[in-house]
């Protein structure tokens, strides 16, 4: 059964049938893997599965084919990280590739660049992680020390990124650096393609709430980039950067983090709720429902070529306070405490979704920013 079905969708019929051949893949390489695993959901990290699902032609399939994509629609590409999303597959290894890092090559890079990157990474072998924040740069991301300074043909880069998602595992960081040392808040800023194996780089793994280390400290002391590593524009970093955010704050991992409890929960109430249970899950459905339409409708806006910053915070803003609610209510409906280690199933995913559900709403710009941006969007409207 598909949601499809039910509601309008601006899906085209070829990127529908492909839902069948993903679900099909998926329910037989994700066959012993247990609902702890998938509640890591876009952060469960696996290179060899990221390899399997390029051998496939599910990574950078909207890119075009002679750089290794399939010139798929936004759609289909939706319907597939929709299905890996709904089944808890452990796509974080090549998830910033695919989500923004690809893209922002085919738009902003050289032809060395595009020939270099992007093949590798629908194949599911190279991964990039997003080097934007700094120690005291979160949300004011205008503030950025970290720098690059040419000197003869090369750039040497200094400075400090922070909450590094995947840096030590990944290839490459494209990173936003100060190349203007007389500039101030968001001029003066260019990004940059760094190879991760470079001498002077130190990543420093940092440990979550639940023991997990995703996310790094990453250093770079007199880094030599060659001059082959500036992507876009120089001085032009900011525009890029924001840009790049519609991409990373309307999909549907912004609204789907939780899935795997909700999915227990559903079964774990079983075909005869009681009142309380049917509202409350009701209530959830639609929600995510309409978060579902509202994603759409950003994604057939970048689909259109437009930069729908704006609505993107909403979707996230309304993502995120939807997944965090779904821990807290099944809480209470399945009456069950949550678990670290041992008890049933349900009640350790609840325990790994109660300590990760808080990162929800910091990880690609906090609630309270968000809410900025919404606030102020309006007034212009
Ligand atoms: C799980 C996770 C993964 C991440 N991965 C990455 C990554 O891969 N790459 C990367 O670059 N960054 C990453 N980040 C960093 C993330 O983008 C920042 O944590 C976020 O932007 C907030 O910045 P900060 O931590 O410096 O908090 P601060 O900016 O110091 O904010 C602290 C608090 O103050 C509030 N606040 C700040 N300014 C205002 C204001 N003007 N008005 C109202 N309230 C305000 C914030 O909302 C927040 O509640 C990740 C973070 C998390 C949690």
């Amino acid at each position: 059964m598909s949601i499809d079905q039910f509601t309008y969708s601006p899906i085209p019929p070829e990127a529908k049938a492909i839902r069948a051949e993903v679900r099909g893949f998926l329910a037989d390489a994700l066959a012993d893997v247990p609902p702890v695993r998938r509640a890591e959901s876009w952060m469960g990290f696996d290179a060899r599965f990221s390899r399997r699902l390029g051998e496939r032609g599910w990574i950078g399939m909207a890119l075009p084919k002679r750089y290794g994509g399939a010139e798929a629609s936004p759609f289909a590409r939706y319907v597939v990280i929709e299905e890996l999303l709904a089944a808890g597959a452990p796509v974080s290894a090549h998830w910033f590739a695919d989500r923004q890092s690809g893209p922002q090559i085919l738009h902003y890079g050289t032809e060395a660049q595009k020939v270099v990157h992007l093949p590798a990474i629908c194949r599911g072998e190279q991964f990039f992680c997003i080097g934007m924040s700094e120690p005291n740069s979160g949300s004011d991301l205008a503030s950025i020390k970290s720098s690059a300074r040419r000197a003869g043909d090369k750039w040497i880069v200094n400075g400090q990124k922070v909450w590094t998602t995947n840096a030590h595992r990944s290839h490459y960081m494209i990173a936003l650096l100060r190349t203007d040392p007389d500039s101030r808040r968001n001029e003066g800023l260019s990004q940059f393609i760094i190879d991760l194996s470079l001498p002077g780089i130190t990543i420093r793994p940092i440990k979550d709430l639940t023991g997990a280390s995703h996310f790094n400290e990453v250093f770079f002391d007199d880094v030599a980039l060659g001059a082959g590593a500036l992507i876009g524009t120089e001085g032009q970093g900011w525009a890029q950067v924001t840009a790049e955010l519609a991409f990373e704050r309307s999909g549907p991992e912004r609204f789907l983090s939780s899935i795997t409890l909700l999915q227990s929960l559903v079964g774990a109430v079983g075909a005869d709720p009681d009142a309380l249970q049917a509202r409350d899950i009701g209530r959830l459905t639609a929600r995510l429902i309409t978060l579902r339409q509202m994603s759409l409708a950003v994604t057939a806006q970048l689909a259109a070529g437009r930069n729908p910053a704006w609505e993107a915070s909403v979707v996230k803003e309304l993502g995120t306070t939807f997944e965090q609610d779904i821990p807290e209510l099944a809480e209470a409906l399945l009456d069950v405490a949550p678990a670290t280690r041992g008890g049933a199933e349900h009640a350790r995913v609840l325990a790994y979704l109660m300590q990760e559900a808080p990162s929800f709403s910091l990880r690609g710009g906090t609630r309270e920013i968000l809410r900025g941006i919404i606030a102020r969007g309006l007034g212009m409207r």
